[in-house]
């Protein structure tokens, strides 16, 4: 596989992902088949989607910006070759791992420094009703810090093995999926039963009520610093 084709695919993993979430934003704002399992029961804005479409599209082109390129850029320490499935396993859930413990410690600072939650974090959070493509809507200085963790993660894997191809776009595509549907407003029967794996409550909590549950993909560092949010 050549270093164009690794560049390719991480471009083509996160347009799917995110084609995916286009679709799911549609279904939850202008349709009634997941009514049954939303969480709040506000009603979303007319004009949401097109209102928030602008920083979609900019943080959208960030994100493949960097991905592509830094995957292109690090085509060296890949590995591209088939290993076993629970060796890419592996790396995908350390990777996830150590980008949640970033993300809660770079989330919580976020909402304790003053400046920062007015005048960067605040837009993220001017979605008190998420829909699932709102993951993208964020300062765009939050969106690109906000990424520091999966590099921290890739850069630790790289003092053990070689990165991982397969492991590096799972992780890419797992990742987007869950901070899709976490931002969707929806408990789906089946999600609740994947244990540590945080909740779409967890992360709606946190957007209706604006305090606690910091993490993003599980729940523990939430336990371990006791800032889960009790009613
Ligand atoms: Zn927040
Ligand atoms: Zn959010």
């Amino acid at each position: 596989m050549t270093r164009e084709w690794v560049a390719l695919g991480t471009v083509c993993v996160l347009l799917g992902s995110n084609l995916f979430g286009l679709i799911y934003s549609m279904l939850v704002l202008k349709t009634n088949i997941f009514k049954s399992f939303r969480i709040q029961s506000k009603s979303y804005q007319a004009s949401i989607f097109s209102k928030r479409m602008p920083l979609f599209v900019f943080n959208f082109i960030i994100l493949i910006s960097v991905a592509g390129v830094g995957s292109y850029l690090i085509y060296d320490s890949i590995d591209t070759s088939f290993i076993p499935i629970w060796m890419i396993g592996l790396q995908i859930l350390f990777a996830f791992i150590i980008d949640d413990i970033w993300f809660y410690f770079f989330h919580r600072w976020l909402h304790e420094n003053k400046f920062m939650l007015k005048n960067i974090h605040s837009i993220h959070h001017r979605a008190t009703t998420p829909f699932p493509l709102e993951y993208l809507y964020a300062h765009p200085l939050e969106w690109m810090l906000g990424m520091i963790g999966v590099v921290i993660a890739f850069a630790l894997i790289l003092v053990v093995m070689p990165i991982n191809v397969y492991a590096l776009w799972g992780f890419g595509l797992l990742r987007n999926l869950h901070e899709i549907h976490i931002h969707s407003d929806l408990e789906l029967p089946g999600f609740s039963k994947i244990p540590f794996l945080s909740k779409t409550k967890h992360h709606d909590d946190h957007h209706s009520k604006l305090a606690g549950n910091y993490a993003s993909t599980f729940n523990w560092m939430d336990r371990i610093f006791k800032t889960t949010f009790k009613k």
